[in-house]
């Protein structure tokens, strides 16, 4: 026998909480399922004990740095098993937490592989279940499978948030934000890291002055970084690995104790039998119209990393698609997705951040503006961190004085973006950033300067 609810929703990650949660409020009834444990990838296995790593490792750079400018960073280090119990202290707790919130809000949850049997039919674990209003496909990304040799012993993102201990030497597949961010933590933490990069361009949606100060940078922490080299085998050597990449000189040969693939994720949406719903998707994702409703299945929508929107793969987009789903399940389909505005950064050690658009982009749109582009590892926000790699590129538009786009790679950048995101998306003119009073001496008080050098 099946069992019915108003909404069912596939995943427990930050797209399926905010559609749940709204809908439960509203009166419905909602189930949730999920095949791993409950929490989503952010918070289990992404972002949250990501930065808890990122934390810890930029203590010891900034140490490091001030080194003979009135700092000894003499013993100082990471304790890695130490530093894994600490960031456990954040995730374990994760799963029954959401268990028991879903739980005192009225949300069903089931344990297991979400299956379609029909356009508005699911089994999970031997239990049939039906929606008589809506089925919300929240079900996230998983790494890309590796078209290379030996990819079997290669261990994924996952894996490498787990290691108990920290190998001496990691091979990182893949020139995105995942390598790069692990590849400055287990390089302040002492380990000897490798990042192949197949094009010559790595973390190709950031600003392309910036990632080469960035991989500067990188290199200077002792990274070792491989451009236009693709890895096409990984073989055993012993207890450890061997990386063999191919360059345009030739084949590059590394050893290390472990590989980690990093070189992007894909909707994941192998398990749910799509077809049995006829649910239009692609390597994509799920294919949805602008309320993110599936183009072929009224009855389904799709948020987060698992729909093909023009979305950015990262929490707060799908936290956001989540909402949107909700109000239009809730109210009729009325409320479109905006994505202006949304910040995205790379934190490695500095960060490098971006929101709006890139100069090739905007100038591709034909439109005309100012571009304000500066090393500022002079200035003394820079100066005091000692931090020998910092710059920003500011984009203005010229009738509008609206800001187009921000990109910033240093100190505090991470944070300072979301002052620029607040602007692009609330439409506050250059003028009136200029004209705030900033506290002083923080970051922020940058802003000024990097919009007009009049101020300086
Ligand atoms: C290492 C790493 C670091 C990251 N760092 C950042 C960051 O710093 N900032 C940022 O904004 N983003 C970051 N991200 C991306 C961010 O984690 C994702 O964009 C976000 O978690 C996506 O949320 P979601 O709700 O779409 O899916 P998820 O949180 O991935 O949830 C999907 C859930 O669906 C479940 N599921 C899948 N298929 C089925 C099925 N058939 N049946 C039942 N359940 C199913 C999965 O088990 C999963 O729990 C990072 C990602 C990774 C991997």
């Amino acid at each position: 026998m099946s069992r019915a609810f108003d909404l069912i929703v596939i995943g427990s990650g930050s797209a399926a909480g905010s559609i749940a949660s709204r809908c439960r409020a509203a009166g419905w009834s909602v189930a949730m399922i999920d095949k791993r444990p409950f929490g989503g990838t952010c918070a289990l296995r992404g972002c949250d004990p990501k930065k808890v790593l990122v934390g810890a490792a930029a203590v010891v750079d900034a140490a490091r740095a001030l080194a003979e400018r009135g700092v000894h960073p003499d013993g100082l280090g990471v304790d890695w098993p130490a530093l894994m119990r600490f960031k456990r202290t954040f995730t374990d707790p994760v799963p029954a937490g959401r268990r028991a919130a879903l739980a005192r809000s009225g949300i069903e949850a089931f344990d297991g592989v979400a299956r379609f049997d029909g356009p508005t039919r699911l089994s999970v674990n031997g239990d049939a279940l039906e929606a008589t209003r809506a089925i919300a496909i929240a079900t996230g990304a998983v790494p890309i499978m590796l078209p290379i040799r030996g990819s079997e012993h290669v261990m994924i993102s996952d894996d490498f948030l787990e290691l108990d201990s920290l190998p001496s030497s990691i091979v990182f597949i893949g020139g995105g934000y995942i390598s790069f961010e692990f590849a400055h933590v287990a390089a302040r933490a002492g380990a000897h890291v490798t990042i192949f990069h197949r094009d010559s361009r790595p973390l190709g949606q950031f600003d392309r002055d910036l990632v080469d100060r960035l991989v500067t940078r990188t290199r200077e922490a002792g990274i070792d970084v491989h451009l236009a080299t693709g890895v096409h085998r990984v073989e055993t050597a012993g207890a450890r690995r061997r990386i063999i990449g191919s360059a345009e000189s030739g084949d590059v040969v590394v050893e290390a104790d472990v590989v980690v693939h990093g070189a992007g994720r894909v909707p994941d949406l192998q398990d749910l039998n799509l077809e049995a719903a006829g649910v239009r998707h692609s390597h994509a994702g799920v294919a949805v119209n602008e309320y993110l409703q599936s183009v072929s299945n009224p009855k389904v929508y799709a948020a987060g990393d698992c729909a093909d929107s023009s979305g950015l793969p990262l929490t707060p987009v799908a936290g956001y698609e989540g909402h949107v789903v909700a109000a239009n399940l809730l109210e009729g389909n009325h409320t479109v997705v905006v994505y202006t505005g949304v910040p995205s950064v790379v934190f490695t050690i500095p960060p490098l951040a971006r929101v709006g658009l890139g100069e090739e982009e905007a100038r591709r749109n034909g439109l005309q503006f100012g571009v304000r582009h500066e090393n500022t590892s002079g200035w003394n926000s820079s100066r005091r961190a000692g931090e020998r790699h910092s710059a920003f590129k500011v984009l203005v538009e010229d009738r509008t004085q609206r800001i187009l786009g921000a990109h910033l790679l240093g100190p505090h950048a991470d944070e300072t973006i979301n002052i620029f995101a607040l602007a692009i998306r609330a439409g506050v003119p250059a003028g009136q950033l200029r004209q705030m009073l900033w506290a002083y001496p923080t970051q922020a008080a940058d802003i000024p300067y990097m919009i007009s050098p009049g101020d300086a």
